[in-house]
């Protein structure tokens, strides 16, 4: 899952309402932005395999640090514990600490058996990847559904807050829409340079918060 991620990140600002949807964001994707790093320094392993389903041309070989449940979860409990000593905000800590697994329990619903529970430990994954129709639609629907409570939790102070938002999501469509239908990476150290640019979207979301204000603090 890609833009589902985002959306949960982007949805989860409405329990947050004082966290900035660049720590939201990193929370939510730290799995998937420490990944390409992991595959650079030969941690863990991809192989890209030709399918004719664009949702299962990557094959996981090996992620135990990113991609394990367990790991997910310690790292959800430091991640939290570590904004919380830089913020003092405990509510944001608390919802960090829940989006850096959440993004182990999206993703095994879509991936084919190929998430370890633990390190070196059994796989698992429900593989919804092998419907093309039902992974596109529950993408839109995840990035849809966060993009609405974010809008409904937020409001632009300024252009910037207005312009920023609409163009992250308009990147996030771009990225997501040219994996799905452009060439397959070359190989998989292309790949992990090209994942690496997810990065950026970081700063982008800090930037967004930063021109936004909060409309309703909480339900
Ligand atoms: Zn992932």
């Amino acid at each position: 899952m890609f833009l589902g991620h985002y959306g949960v990140a982007l949805g989860s600002k409405r329990l947050a309402p004082g966290t900035s949807l660049g720590t939201l964001v990193l929370a939510a994707q730290l799995a998937d932005q420490v990944w390409p790093i992991m595959l650079l320094l030969g941690v863990e392993r991809v192989a890209i395999v030709p399918d004719p389903k664009p949702t299962l041309r990557l094959d996981f070989i090996s992620y135990p640090i990113t991609h394990s449940l367990v790991t997910g979860l310690v790292g959800g409990l430091l991640f939290g514990a570590l904004y919380f000593l830089f913020s003092r905000d405990k509510r944001g800590a608390l919802i960090a600490a829940v989006l850096v697994p959440s993004h182990w329990f999206l993703d095994f619903f879509f991936h084919i058996p190929d998430l370890p529970l633990w390190p070196g430990g059994p796989k698992v994954g429900l593989g919804l990847w092998r419907s093309v129709p039902v992974t596109f639609m529950l993408e839109a629907l995840f990035l849809a559904v966060g993009l609405v409570l974010y809008l409904r939790t937020t409001r632009a102070k300024d252009r910037i807050g207005s312009y920023a938002l609409w163009s992250f999501i308009g990147v996030l469509v771009a990225i997501y829409v040219s994996s799905m239908v452009g060439p397959p990476p070359t190989d998989s150290r292309m790949l992990a340079v090209s994942a690496l640019s997810l990065w950026l979207l970081i700063p982008w979301a800090y930037w967004i918060d930063a021109h936004r204000t909060v409309v309703r603090p909480r339900d």
